[in-house]
């Protein structure tokens, strides 16, 4: 109990009491300052244009119900937004955002600041709540995202997206080709063929191949790649397993 009035004496007899009420308002202050005031979300910075923070009320308001839904297994506080540079695919530094999962967000901002010192190509960047978190929708805009609560395509497992740790880069001309042969999203057909030389989309030599540096810079950082599946290939898919994460309690 913090209370200053809680002894019998009046407070004013008490020779405590000056200590008592400073210490009453610093911790006032505290909870104030971790309920109430905007610098309780200050961004992490880590590069110059690539920080990291909890979710503001504005973001929360952005994905409630669209990306992110009530559940059992992902909190608000499990996520971290990220800001970041990257260049576009005609050479233009763009500055893009992705949710992820607290656990990885440091991995993730400096796997990206990998990708923007090398100039990596990516197209586009925008939470998936933009396209109403419609994967396919997303996926056909070759948008590079990661958190969206949904269950892996034609099950009703979730997805590892689900709890921010699976990211989608350039889906467009990275499909997702399944154990049927079924290809997503359909107008990238194109890039079926893996082969930058045979391949005839105008981006085959932004492909992502096992021998491509942002394989080698992903897994250096404990993702696995889609591209390695033996059933299905996610040509597009980076994701960070942690164990027992379907029973994490919160
Ligand atoms: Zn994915």
């Amino acid at each position: 109990m913090h209370t200053i009035f809680s002894n019998t004496h009046h407070p004013f007899s008490d020779k405590t009491f000056g200590k008592k009420l400073l210490l009453s308002f610093c911790i006032g202050c505290l909870f104030s300052s971790l309920l109430l005031h905007p610098h309780h979300t200050k961004a992490a910075v880590y590069k110059k244009g690539f920080t990291y923070r909890k979710l503001t009320p504005a973001i929360k308001k952005k994905i409630t119900g669209v990306s992110y839904r009530k559940n059992p297994y992902i909190t608000y506080n499990d996520l971290r937004y990220i800001r970041l540079l990257y260049y576009d695919f005609h050479g233009d530094i763009q500055s893009g955002e992705l949710i992820v999962n607290k656990k990885i967000v440091k991995k993730v901002v400096k796997i990206f600041y990998q990708l923007y010192k090398m100039k990596y190509p990516i197209e586009r960047m925008q939470l998936i709540d933009a396209y109403h978190a419609d994967d396919l929708k997303s996926m056909a805009a070759n948008n590079t995202s990661a958190f969206n609560y949904r269950p892996v395509a034609g099950t009703n497992r979730l997805s590892n997206h689900s709890y921010g740790l699976a990211i989608d880069i350039n889906p467009r001309i990275n499909p997702y080709i399944n154990s049927h042969k079924k290809l997503t999203p359909t107008n990238g057909a194109v890039y079926q063929c893996r082969d930058p030389k045979k391949c005839k989309g105008k981006y085959a030599r932004y492909m992502i191949k096992k021998s491509s540096k942002i394989t080698k810079i992903f897994k250096k950082y404990g993702f696995s790649w889609g591209g390695d599946w033996v059933y299905s290939k996610d040509y597009q898919h980076f994701e960070y397993t942690i164990v027992n994460v379907y029973f994490v309690k919160h």
